[in-house]
């Protein structure tokens, strides 16, 4: 597992006046697991985007494992971490083509269990996925997407909002094995919702493209009574 650093970082996009990111500063220890809630717009995948290298930061230093992220390849990072995004773009194929680009050598049963966790068994690995995923629904694409990526294997997650199209109840045995999954690794995952971040050793607030809080679920019910 490895830590994750942000200091001070601040990113405008281009033809932008205000900054998306405005002094962001985290320490993400390795082997932890946190989450990053806030409303739309505050600035999530922005940080998402700048961990990932698909955004450069304008000011400030990002560091993973204690290395500047600008002596780190993109590809590097987008290959040694576990990564969903809000759109996942599916190949034509068949489901088991699509879950076993997590890594090469996958058996069947490795598959069909990854399916199972993020309860996606009522599809065989056979089932054909139409180009761009149109016969699957927005949840079923995402939890492919997660099933992919829990079976990457790699000691970092990188999750924007991996689970924004699946009931709370799916969501609920989702964020359960990958818990059980990510145990000894780093994990950021972004979300819209406080609910089911009971477990994240931290949880961090952001608005406007800043911080503004930062604790346990346990702590930020009880200094603000948090519902997102
Ligand atoms: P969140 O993920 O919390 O919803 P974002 O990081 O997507 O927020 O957005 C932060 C700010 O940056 C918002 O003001 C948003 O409108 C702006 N923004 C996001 N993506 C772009 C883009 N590609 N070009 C210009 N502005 C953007
Ligand atoms: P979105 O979620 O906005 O639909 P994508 O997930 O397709 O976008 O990718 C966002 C950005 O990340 C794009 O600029 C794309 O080129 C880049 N990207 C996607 N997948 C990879 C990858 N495996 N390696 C490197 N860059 C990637």
């Amino acid at each position: 597992a490895l830590s994750v650093e942000m200091d001070d970082v601040t990113f405008c996009f281009e033809e932008e006046t205000r900054r998306a990111l405005d002094g962001v500063s985290l320490r993400l220890e390795a082997g932890s697991k946190t989450a990053i809630v806030g409303p739309s717009g505050s600035g999530k995948s922005t940080l998402m985007q700048l961990l990932l290298k698909i955004q450069r930061t304008d000011a400030g230093e990002i560091r993973l494992a204690g290395t500047p992220i600008s002596q780190v390849a993109q590809e590097d990072i987008w290959t040694n971490s576990n990564v969903v995004l809000q759109e996942n773009h599916f190949f034509y194929g068949t489901i088991r083509e699509n879950v076993a680009l997590a890594r090469d050598g996958l058996s069947d049963e490795e598959l069909i269990d990854a399916l199972d966790k993020v309860q996606l068994s009522h599809l065989s690995l056979d089932d054909e996925v139409l180009e761009k995923g149109e016969n699957l629904s927005g949840g079923e694409k995402q939890r492919l997407a997660i099933a992919r990526a829990m079976l990457k294997g790699e000691r970092l997650w990188l999750l924007d909002e991996p689970t924004s199209s699946v009931d709370v109840l799916t969501e609920r045995t989702i964020y359960h094995h990958l818990f059980e999954q990510a145990v000894d690794d780093t994990l950021v995952l972004i979300s819209h919702r406080l609910t089911g971040l009971e477990k994240m050793d931290q949880i961090i607030v952001m608005e406007n493209g800043t911080i503004v809080e930062a604790g346990t679920f346990d702590e930020l019910m009880a200094n603000r009574g948090y519902f997102y």
